[in-house]
């Protein structure tokens, strides 16, 4: 009997492992192409000599994603979890904490002197509690949609509510403090809150693609590997000048790169690929992260596992966390790590945003924060893409016979996105 050839995934980030375990567990044998030298596309962690745990951005697993629930096991991530709620730091300075603000949005919001929003505005978010619950994701991700900033103005929130919370909480999760990402996102994301934890595995957020990768068979998965151009559903050309035969093809990269692979394919402008390429959203939204480590025991986070958020027009400093406060692995003993994301600042280089940041922080936390050790900052270009009211929840996932893609950038910018157009590329393959 003639042996089969694999299916070839280019690409082992979040959506191609997906693909793969998925493909595996059915029986099929699968090849992984990576031009890195790790899994995970986006999800990365570096540790460095001191032993300190970089994620590559500050990121969170939503442990009730669907498809996060359907592929990992979440006991062996020992995965940790933020407190739910967040420190907001108003314009005035003045700093409000908010503990389970969308869980039990009257007691959070009424444990202050109500900075933050009228009665009217806390109720709204009772009601959009209740909204949310009477729907499954997928049924909020197929909702009608606007951009968030206008859907939040027509549900009647103050302007003072939306630029105190809304734009600082959810234009972090976006990376979009101009609040343009469509609205059937944001009502699933606010779902994804209300039901869920925001965690991190105890080791860092490598984990994740690292769980899927150990579930392939050994040597499945080449990383090292960058792929040049696709011949068609059957071939692929590395760079190296070798051609791998394949029963199918499965684009799992990003965007631009599954653009600049297609473009290689074919002179022909009527290629149906070529054509729904046209199709293909490859404009992102960048961030900056910046890792700080401070010296002795006391952590500035105060252990209490919430999120910083700044409501500041203008800063620099728009979301912080200290991670190691959430899983201790994140430092070594005895000193703690601050991760201060900027989001959307192309003006300034990285030098720059460390120097405004170090001013910020010592507005927070005293001039101490002047000392802090700066570890590395990570400016990621092309960190989630760009996704406006108007875009489908799915792209075509089939673009030729035995050609097919699956990511984020074919539907949502999320973990969720590219874990289930894994699976589904998976399923179309398998049908
Ligand atoms: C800073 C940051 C914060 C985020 N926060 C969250 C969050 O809190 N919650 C959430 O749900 N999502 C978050 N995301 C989004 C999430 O990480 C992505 O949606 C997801 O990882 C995308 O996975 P992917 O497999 O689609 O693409 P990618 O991770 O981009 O993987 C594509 C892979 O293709 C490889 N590749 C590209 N070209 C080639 C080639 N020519 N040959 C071989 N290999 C190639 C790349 O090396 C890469 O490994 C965040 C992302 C970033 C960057």
């Amino acid at each position: 009997m003639p042996v089969q050839k694999p299916i070839i995934i280019i690409g082992a980030g979040m959506a191609g492992l997906a693909c793969a375990t998925w493909l595996h567990r059915a029986g099929r044998s699968v090849v992984v192409l990576d031009s890195a030298s790790a899994v995970g596309g986006r999800v990365r962690t570096d540790v460095t000599p001191e032993g300190f745990r970089l994620d590559r951005g500050f990121q969170v697993l939503q442990t009730n994603y669907p498809e996060a629930r359907r592929i990992f096991d979440y006991g062996a991530l020992n995965l940790k979890a933020f407190r739910s709620g967040a420190v907001i730091r108003l314009e005035n300075g003045q700093e409000t904490t908010l503990v389970n603000p969308l869980q039990q949005p009257l007691s959070a919001f009424s444990a202050l002197s109500s900075p933050i929003g009228s009665l009217t505005d806390k109720l709204r978010i009772v009601s959009l509690v209740r909204h949310v619950l009477k729907y499954t994701p997928e049924e909020l991700l197929a909702r009608p949609a606007t951009d968030t900033l206008t859907f939040l103005r027509r549900y009647g929130w103050s302007e003072r509510m939306i630029d105190s919370f809304f734009r600082p909480f959810f234009g972090g999760v976006y990376l979009d403090r101009d609040l343009s990402t469509a609205s059937n996102f944001f009502e699933f994301i606010f779902q994804q809150f209300v039901t869920g934890e925001a965690a991190i595995p105890a080791l860092g957020i490598q984990q994740l693609p690292e769980q899927l990768a150990a579930r392939l068979p050994e040597g499945s998965i080449r990383l090292s590997t960058p792929v040049a151009g696709i011949v068609d559903g059957t071939q692929v050309r590395l760079v190296s000048g070798q051609v791998l035969e394949a029963s199918a093809v499965v684009l799992a990269t990003d965007g631009l790169a599954a653009l600049r692979l297609l473009a290689g394919r074919s002179g022909n402008p009527d290629d149906s690929a070529s054509t729904q390429a046209a199709s293909f959203h490859t404009a992102a939204r960048l961030t900056t992260c910046t890792y700080f480590a401070t010296e002795g025991g006391h952590s500035p986070g105060r252990n209490d596992k919430l999120l910083r958020l700044n409501a500041c027009s203008g800063a620099l400093a728009h979301n912080l966390s200290f991670p190691s406060d959430v899983s201790g692995a994140y430092a070594p003993a005895g000193r703690a790590l601050v991760s201060v994301s900027t989001h959307g600042e192309r003006s300034l280089s990285e030098a720059e945003i460390v120097t405004g940041l170090r001013e910020e922080l010592a507005a927070w936390y005293g001039p101490a924060a002047r000392q802090w050790q700066h570890l590395r900052s990570y400016r990621i270009a092309a960190a989630l893409p760009v996704y406006l009211a108007g875009q489908p929840v799915r792209q075509p996932l089939k673009l030729a016979d035995g050609l097919y893609r699956c990511g984020d950038w074919a539907a949502y910018p999320s973990l969720n996105a590219a874990l289930a157009t894994g699976r589904e590329v998976a399923e179309a393959l398998l049908a």
